[in-house]
C-alpha cells in the first residue's frame, strides 16, 4: 500500500461518514471534487460553535454581543489582508458571497474610463472570470496554446496591438480544469508596464499555493483578487474582493442600501469609505469567522508542507492513471512537474462518456468526482480540439435539448486530505469500468446527458432530513 509522509484527515469534518453504494454496503465516501468544494475543517467547525453563541449584529450594535461580533468579524478582515499579504492602507477587503460575486462586483466598480477600454482575459477561463468582463468595455480573449497554456506571445500581440486601451488584465492564478498555474506575477509586470491592472481569479489558488499581492509599488504586485472560501475548507457563504482601496473610495456602489452611506437625506446620499461601500446590508459574519479559522489552519500547517503533499498525490495519480490504457489524461500528464501545477486532472475513458463514468463512480464505489465542461466550456472545447464545425454541430443538438453528446471530460481534484489511497480507489475503478466490470444499467437522459439508474435511488433521508434537524422538544404536540 502507497503512503505518503502527511496525513491531515484528522484535521476534517465528516471524511469518514459512510454513504450508501448501489450494491446495498457503505463506505466513507472519496471526494475528489476539490476543485468545486472542500470539505470544512474541524477547527473551521469549532470556530463556528464557538462564535454562535455570541453572534449578533454588526457594526452599529452597541451591546456586547454586537461588539464582539463586529471585533470578530473586522478581525477576519485582517486576516484575509494578511492571508495574501495585502497592506491594508493601499488595499481593502469587501467580503462577499464567492469568487463570482467578487469578480461581478469589480465587473461594475472598476474605473473605466472610456467605452473603448479593452479587458484581456484568456479562453482558458472560468465563466466567472469571463461573463463579468463581457460589455463592460471590448474583451478581448487572449489564446491559447495546444496544450491549453495561456500564450504569452499572444498576450503581447494583443497588449501591443490595444496599446493605450487595456484597463485590465483579468486572468486565473490556476485553472480549475487542468490545474495549471499563470506566472501571475511575471503576467502582472506585463499589464503594469502596458498601463493596465491585473485582476487574479484566486478561487483555486489559496487552498493550495501561498499568494503574495505585494506592496503596490512593486512592477508584479497583483492589484486585485478573489477567492472563495468554500475552496479553502470554510464552506459557510464567504468570499472575498481583495482590492486598491482607492478604487473603491470612488463611484457609486454596484449593491446599495444600508451599511453603505455616510448620510443620507431625501434627495442626497454620500457614500461610506471602503469597505463599507461595497458591502450593503447585513454582512455574513459567520461566513467571515469560519474563512478566518480555515485561513489560521492553512498558516499553521504552512502552504509549502500544503503543496508539497499535493504535488506527491498529483504525481502518484499522473502516473498510476496514465498507465491504464484507455485513459487519457489532458494537459500535462508529466508527474516530474507535478509540483508545477495543482492537482487538478482532466481525463476521458475512451468510448464511455464522462457522464456515465461519473455515474457509475458516485453510485457503485463512492466516489464524487465531476464531468462535463466544468464551467470553461471554450477551453474544454480546446483542450478537445473540436473544430468550429464540430462546436457548432454540439451546440446546435444542445440547443435543440440533446445533451447526450455534450462533450466534457472527468475531473479528478485533490484537496489536503486525500490520500494515495484514494488514487488507487479511483484507478481500481475506472479499470473495471473500462473492463465492463460494473453492476448497474444506467439509462442516459436525453435533456441533461446524465445518466441514472432505473432501479436505485441512493435513500438520503437516511443520511440526512429535516426531521432529523428539529429538537424534541419541538417536536409536533409542543406548543
Ligand atoms: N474561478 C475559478 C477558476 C473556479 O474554479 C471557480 C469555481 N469552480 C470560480 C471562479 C467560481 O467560484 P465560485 O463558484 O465560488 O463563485
Amino acid at each position: 500500500m502507497p503512503s505518503t509522509n502527511h496525513n491531515y484527515r484528522h484535521l476534517f469534518v465528516g471524511l469518514d461518514t459512510p454513504v450508501p453504494l448501489y450494491d446495498g454496503t457503505q463506505q466513507p465516501y472519496i471526494n475528489l471534487d476539490n476543485a468545486a468544494s472542500t470539505p470544512p475543517l474541524r477547527n473551521v467547525q469549532a470556530a463556528v460553535d464557538a462564535f454562535l453563541p455570541y453572534y449578533s449584529s454588526v457594526h452599529r450594535g452597541t451591546g456586547f454581543k454586537s461588539r464582539l461580533s463586529t471585533h470578530a468579524y473586522e478581525a477576519a478582515r485582517r486576516a484575509v489582508l494578511r492571508f495574501v499579504n495585502a497592506d491594508p492602507a493601499a488595499h481593502t477587503c469587501i467580503f462577499g458571497k464567492n469568487t463570482t460575486e467578487a469578480i461581478n462586483k469589480l465587473a461594475h466598480r472598476f474605473p473605466f474610463t472610456d467605452k473603448r477600454d479593452v479587458v484581456l482575459t484568456s479562453g482558458m477561463e472560468h465563466h466567472s472570470n469571463d461573463l463579468p468582463w463581457r460589455n463592460r468595455g471590448k474583451t478581448v480573449h487572449v489564446g491559447l496554446t495546444q496544450d491549453g497554456h495561456l500564450d504569452e506571445a499572444d498576450l503581447d500581440r494583443q497588449l501591443g496591438h490595444y496599446a493605450g486601451r487595456v484597463a485590465l488584465v483579468a486572468i486565473s492564478g490556476a485553472s480549475n480544469v487542468t490545474g495549471y498555474l499563470n506566472p501571475i506575477h511575471h503576467l502582472a509586470r506585463k499589464a503594469h508596464a502596458a498601463g493596465a491592472q491585473i485582476l487574479v481569479d484566486c478561487a483555486q489558488l489559496p487552498p493550495h499555493r501561498r499568494v503574495d499581492m505585494r506592496p503596490l509599488d512593486d512592477p508584479e504586485h497583483l492589484d486585485f483578487l478573489a477567492i472563495s472560501a468554500h475552496k479553502m475548507y470554510a464552506p459557510f457563504g464567504t468570499g472575498a474582493l481583495v482590492g486598491r482601496r482607492e478604487v473603491f473610495a470612488q463611484g457609486d456602489p454596484d449593491m446599495q442600501g444600508g451599511g453603505t452611506v455616510e448620510i443620507v437625506t431625501l434627495d442626497d446620499v454620500v457614500w461610506a469609505g471602503p469597505p463599507d461601500r461595497d458591502e450593503a446590508g447585513s454582512p455574513n459574519t459567520v461566513g467571515a469567522v469560519a474563512l478566518a479559522a480555515a485561513i489560521a489552519q492553512l498558516e499553521n500547517i504552512g502552504m509549502e508542507a500544503v503543496a508539497a503533499h499535493e504535488a506527491e498525490l498529483t504525481a502518484y495519480a499522473l502516473q498510476r492513471l496514465q498507465a491504464i490504457p484507455d485513459i487519457h489524461i489532458y494537459g500535462d500528464r508529466d508527474p516530474q512537474r507535478a509540483a508545477q501545477r495543482l492537482g487538478v486532472i482532466p481525463l476521458q475513458v475512451s468510448g464511455v462518456s464522462h457522464f456515465k463514468v461519473a455515474a457509475i463512480l458516485g453510485n457503485e464505489f463512492g466516489i464524487g468526482v465531476r464531468s462535463g465542461c466544468f464551467c470553461a466550456h471554450p477551453y474544454i472545447l480546446h483542450l478537445l480540439g473540436l473544430s468550429p464545425e464540430d462546436s457548432q454541430q454540439v451546440r446546435e443538438r444542445m440547443l435543440a435539448g440533446d445533451k447526450r453528446q455534450m462533450p466534457g471530460l472527468i475531473r479528478a481534484s485533490f484537496g489536503l486530505y486525500n490520500t494515495l489511497e484514494e488514487v488507487d480507489a479511483l484507478a481500481e475503478p475506472l479499470e473495471r469500468i473500462i473492463r465492463g466490470d460494473f453492476r448497474g444499467h444506467y439509462q442516459q437522459e436525453v435533456a441533461s446527458g446524465e445518466y441514472h439508474l432505473s432501479d436505485w435511488q441512493p435513500p438520503f433521508e437516511q443520511y440526512f432530513s429535516w426531521e432529523t434537524t428539529l429538537l424534541p422538544s419541538f417536536q409536533a404536540g409542543d406548543d
